[in-house]
């Protein structure tokens, strides 16, 4: 079919589409369903002898060391449940740094002498995996004559089965690490500094007099995403190998009437809904909010938050079941963060707080002045962390793709700022003074002896534009992409906050040791956490450019690109701070980095070639026809001695003109010489091409404009985001 046929059979197509009926709440209550096919705490207590049930929950629990003969034990309680449930293989699920979940799966059945086979599952088939792990990227940490990598289970995250028409398998949440034990995945570092953030939490926790258990981090991440139908996503070679269009102009009514959100959900896509949050129960992943975002055709979930590497865990399930589901609904699931140009993106929102079931949520301001001091503390700690390492956090959520989110007035500014609402905002700026002037002090706010005034627990107030902000019982980071692994900005969270609390609890610990009251102590600490990091507090709108002036001279860093932002995961503080907690060494910092601008270098890459040949062999061609029909006409009504214009030929061919002159230099560009140290590259990529494409862009999203409708090959912004 030629160009626009493709695009007319898919308008077609998606009109006589129809969706598979969907209708399991008849049949099954949620609450039957939930947790079907995880190995949960519950079926293990059913099925496992005591004391390894206790044993195994130990290490679930405290983080205490796996006992490798309960391994044994657990293996064959997990086999047996897993073949019950009609499992065949079982695989080791990591997250290597492609950002995407990889398996490697094998059969449970092993031949057995007699030509029959025994199902055979041991403990140190549970506990470590070898999968060949050449094609990942590993950033120089594996030579490929050790090519091997090593998988372990993580035992915190629950095991669970995925269902599959093919037959179930097993999968075994792990980790990904060399030979040498360098991380090769997003897992691993976060384990990793959840540990670090755990202790030094612990340590501030016993100064404020408890015998606290094992303080995790928790993670509750709000996705957004597009939905297309199929047939679009399928004429459209740019979604397809791109993830986000490469051309289209805005349809004449968008997200301008604010319709969209939170409006009725389309009958079509709840189904999908129902169907996906289904799949999601029976996986133990706490769906709980549904609804429409901003955008026609985007659209929100946020599960239930839980510890941060199962959450972790979760999300990334979560996208993998969201992608194949929509799929069998006839659509295509977008996570890119920028799918339609001039149309809003999307983001994961990272709500993030710490604590246990025993000493609560750490981030909860209490009733009375003990725990007021104790919220103070958690939160300072916060302050310090985001205003010391803004940088890193901005390198955490780094893409070439999240570059077109961040700072487009619709996500958070580049710039790493906090928002604490003003009544927080006030508590501390009531301590500063108070502890600044401790002796003669007119300080309003005594620690250990006021309580806070109430203080507002109902997100509604929040600000949209902040990237980091309180919300009454949490931190919500507000600039990860919505493609990217949530492991990735929960690692730099809790690393950065094992950095704060460390300080204050050595500096609590210090005063005391000298004499001074356990509250004055604490009072002194705050005081000089907002005092020093103080900066960083902003209640005002990030999305003003008066913002962006008042930031710099704070001293904020305001890191626009990735090319920017990514050299922060190596500055001499990072590397001190990742390697004094044992999260990363400089060696595996290095090979992050290399493997984010190559990704970057990557992604850039792809769209400059797929602009240039959709350019060439799509808009071009529909161009020229049109062209030929209005000089046909021209000449037809001039050999008909009708006063024919031949002005009326300009506009096409101008633009045309200018199209062609765009692909021309993105050719060029294309082919120029440039460094080849990948620094050079990513430089290269944003400063050259990503300027050629926008140019190719601009021309052919004006001869969209002009093209008859019945020639445009590509499916619109209108049909795509306004049909589904
Ligand atoms: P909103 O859209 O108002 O931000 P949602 O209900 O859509 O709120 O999402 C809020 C997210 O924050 C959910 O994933 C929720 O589980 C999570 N969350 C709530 N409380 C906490 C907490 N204490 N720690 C971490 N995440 C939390
Ligand atoms: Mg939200």
């Amino acid at each position: 079919m030629s160009g626009n046929a493709v695009r007319l059979q898919a308008i077609k197509d998606v009109e006589a589409y129809v969706p598979p009926a969907v209708s399991y709440i008849d049949a099954e209550a949620p609450g039957e369903i939930y947790g079907l096919n995880v190995f949960s705490k519950s079926v293990m207590q059913r099925r496992l002898p005591k004391s390894v049930f206790k044993s195994v929950t130990d290490t679930i629990e405290n983080s205490a060391p796996l006992d490798p003969a309960v391994a044994d034990a657990v293996a064959s309680a997990m086999k047996d449940w897993a073949l019950e449930k009609g499992a065949t293989h079982y695989a080791h699920v990591f997250y290597p740094l492609t950002g995407l979940t990889a398996e490697k799966h094998d059969s449970f059945f092993e031949p057995v002498g007699d030509g029959t086979a025994l199902a055979e599952f041991a403990g140190k088939t549970l506990i470590q995996g070898e999968p060949d792990a050449s094609s990942f990227p590993n950033g120089g940490l594996r030579n490929t004559f050790e090519a091997r990598g090593y998988t372990g289970w993580d035992v915190t995250s629950p095991a669970y089965i995925l269902e599959n028409p093919n037959g179930n398998t097993l999968c075994i949440p792990t980790v990904f690490v060399s030979m040498t034990g360098e991380a090769l995945d997003h897992k691993t570092p976060l384990l990793r500094a959840q540990q670090a953030m755990a202790e030094q939490a612990e340590r501030v926790l016993r100064l404020f007099g408890h015998d606290p258990d094992r303080v995790v981090s928790y993670c509750g991440a709000e996705q957004e995403y597009f939905l297309v139908d199929r047939h679009f996503f399928l004429a459209r070679p740019d979604l397809l190998n791109a993830g986000r269009t490469l051309f289209g102009s805005k349809p004449p009514k968008g997200q301008e009437f604010d319709d969209h959100y939170f409006g009725a959900i389309p009958e079509r896509v709840l189904g999908f809904m129902m169907d996906t949050e289904r799949e999601l129960f029976k996986l133990g992943i706490p769906a709980k909010t549904r609804h429409n975002e901003v955008a026609p055709g985007q659209f929100e979930i946020a599960p239930m938050f839980e510890r941060s590497n199962i959450a972790a865990d979760h999300q990334q399930l979560l996208m993998t079941t969201f992608k194949s589901l929509a799929e069998k609904h006839g659509m295509a699931c977008l996570f890119h963060e920028k799918p339609f140009a001039g149309v809003n993106g999307s983001g994961k929102h990272v709500n993030f707080s710490l604590g246990n079931n025993r000493q609560g949520n750490l981030l909860l301001p209490g009733d009375n002045p003990h725990d007021n001091a104790q919220f103070l503390v958690f939160c300072a700690a916060v302050i310090r962390a985001v205003h010391k390492y803004g940088g890193l956090l901005r390198a955490s959520v780094a893409s070439a793709s999240n570059d077109h989110r961040l700072g487009a007035n619709e996500a958070p500014p580049a710039i790493i700022s906090i928002f604490l609402g003003d009544q927080l905002a006030d508590v501390f700026a009531q301590i500063a003074d108070g502890g600044a002037t401790s002796s003669k002090s007119k300080g309003k706010i005594r620690v250990g002896v006021d309580t806070l005034p109430d203080l507002p627990t109902d997100p509604g107030d929040r600000n949209r534009t902040s990237p980091f902000a309180f919300t009454g019982n949490r931190f919500e980071f507000r600039a990860p992409g919505s493609m990217q692994s949530v492991a990735g900005p929960m690692t730099t969270i809790n690393a950065i906050l094992a950095e704060a609390l460390d300080y204050i609890a050595s500096d609590i610990e210090a005063s005391v040791a000298a004499g001074v009251e356990f509250n004055a102590a604490v009072q002194t600490v705050l005081s000089k956490i907002i005092i020093e990091h103080g900066a960083v507090v902003f209640n005002g709108n990030g999305y003003a450019e008066e913002w962006q002036v008042e930031a710099k001279e704070r001293g904020l860093k305001n890191l626009r690109t990735t090319v920017d932002a990514l050299p922060e995961l190596v500055s001499p503080e990072s590397i001190k701070l990742f390697e004094h907690y044992s999260i990363f060494s400089e060696r595996e910092l290095n090979s992050r980095l290399e493997i984010a601008l190559e990704q970057y270098v990557m992604s850039i890459g792809v769209e400059a070639r797929l602009t240039l040949e959709m350019g060439s062999t799509m808009v071009v061609p529909a161009a020229v026809r049109y062209q030929t029909e209005l000089a046909q006409n021209v000449a037809a009504l001039l050999a008909a001695g009708v006063d024919a214009d031949k002005s009326t030929l300009e506009p096409i061919s101008a633009t045309l003109a200018s199209l062609r002159a765009a692909l021309g230099s993105l050719a060029a560009t294309l082919k120029a010489e440039h460094g080849h140290d990948l620094a050079a590259e990513a430089l290269f990529a944003r400063d050259a091409l990503l300027p050629a494409i926008a140019e190719v862009r601009a021309a052919a999203d004006s001869l969209e404009g002009v093209v008859a409708d019945d020639l445009w090959p590509l499916p619109t912004y209108q049909e795509m985001l306004h049909i589904l």
